[in-house]
């Protein structure tokens, strides 16, 4: 049989987005069909769109057996989305990839001839540029990358991508992590693999708006750094060791001042500020390890990532 190639799409409100997407679909899939012979199947996840998103996809369905859906019985995150569908894909390769058409499907063929014909196991586009979007977004994103590179285990590419293309045995690697907090750019990059880094241009989303909020990017900046890094809890005990030592010095003064110069009664301000610069820093530590307590309590208790409402898969 053919080789076939596995769509993931995940859709949070993306009614305007749809119909385009699946023309531009049809296109290169036929395109791909008559160059490489290689089958589709488009795995649409929809994370409980609150809008008509699932009724387009299921008309489509209906007319186009290569069309599968699964529908969240809630809004779970793109993570989780992405996590079912490549829980649920079938190809020998599988893509994801945004709905909004912001991750060209034109680069498929290209993706599809680095694996295939340069023998890579992943291709991964990223942005050369990041224009089209808030200045203020790209300097903290410019910035998380730099802070994750130097103190995470895995490397992120500035600018890459969900959008990929990766064979069968990249796909069972990454779901060999049952993890509950998923940050599938660290997943991606911690499994390893050869990667051929594709650039190109970023594209403003023509249909609908995104669901990014400046907070929301936060946490899931944050998500990265306490899913790869133990980094926090290392500045937590130098911040302890280095205020031991201070103590010490400021000890050995108060003890030298009072044999050499007696005790007037003083410094009971230099008593507060101290007691205050430690206990902020307790606070400020405390606060680090209970990041990542309240991380491990969630992963412990072990609940689907997402839930299932509906589905034509079976
Ligand atoms: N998405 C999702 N669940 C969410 C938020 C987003 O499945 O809770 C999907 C969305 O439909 C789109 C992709 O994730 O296909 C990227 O979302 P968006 O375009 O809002 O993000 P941006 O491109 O701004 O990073
Ligand atoms: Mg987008």
């Amino acid at each position: 049989m053919a080789n076939m190639i596995s769509l993931i799409i995940p859709c949070y409100n993306e009614e305007e987005s749809f119909a385009p997407l699946y023309e531009k679909l049809c296109s290169i899939s036929k395109d791909m069909k008559e160059r490489y012979g290689v089958a589709f199947e488009f795995l649409m996840i929809n994370d409980g769109s609150r809008d008509d998103t699932l009724s387009k996809i299921k008309e489509v369905a209906h007319l186009d057996s290569r069309v599968k859906y699964i529908s969240f019985s809630r809004n779970f995150g793109k993570e989780a989305a992405i996590y079912a569908g490549l829980q649920n894909c079938n190809g020998d390769y599988a893509v994801v990839m945004d709905a909004d058409l912001q991750h060209p499907p034109d680069m498929l063929p290209l993706m599809y001839e680095s694996i295939v014909t340069e023998g890579y196991d992943c291709a991964t586009a990223y942005r050369e540029n990041r224009e089209g979007e808030p200045k203020i977004r790209s300097f903290f994103a410019r910035n998380f990358y730099k802070l994750i590179n130097k103190i995470a285990q895995v490397k992120m590419t500035d600018g890459a991508t969900d959008f990929s293309m990766m064979t069968r045995q990249v796909v069972d690697a990454i779901l060999t992590m049952p993890e509950y907090n998923r940050f599938y750019k660290g997943i991606h990059s911690w499994v390893g693999f050869e990667t051929k880094w594709l650039p190109y241009k970023n594209i403003e989303r023509a249909y609908g708006t995104t669901t990014w909020s400046f907070t929301g990017l936060f946490r899931y900046s944050m998500e990265g750094i306490l899913s790869f890094s133990t980094a926090p809890l290392v500045i937590a005990s130098l911040m302890g060791i280095f205020l031991f030592f201070l103590s010490l010095l400021v000890i050995s003064y108060v003890i030298l001042r009072t044999v050499f110069f007696g005790d007037p009664v003083a410094g009971f301000p230099t008593l507060i500020s101290v007691i205050l610069f430690v206990g902020g820093g307790q606070f400020f530590c405390l606060g680090i390890i209970g990041q990542y307590i309240s991380k491990m309590y969630l992963e412990i208790k072990r609940r689907p990532a997402y839930l299932i409402k509906d589905s034509n898969l079976h």
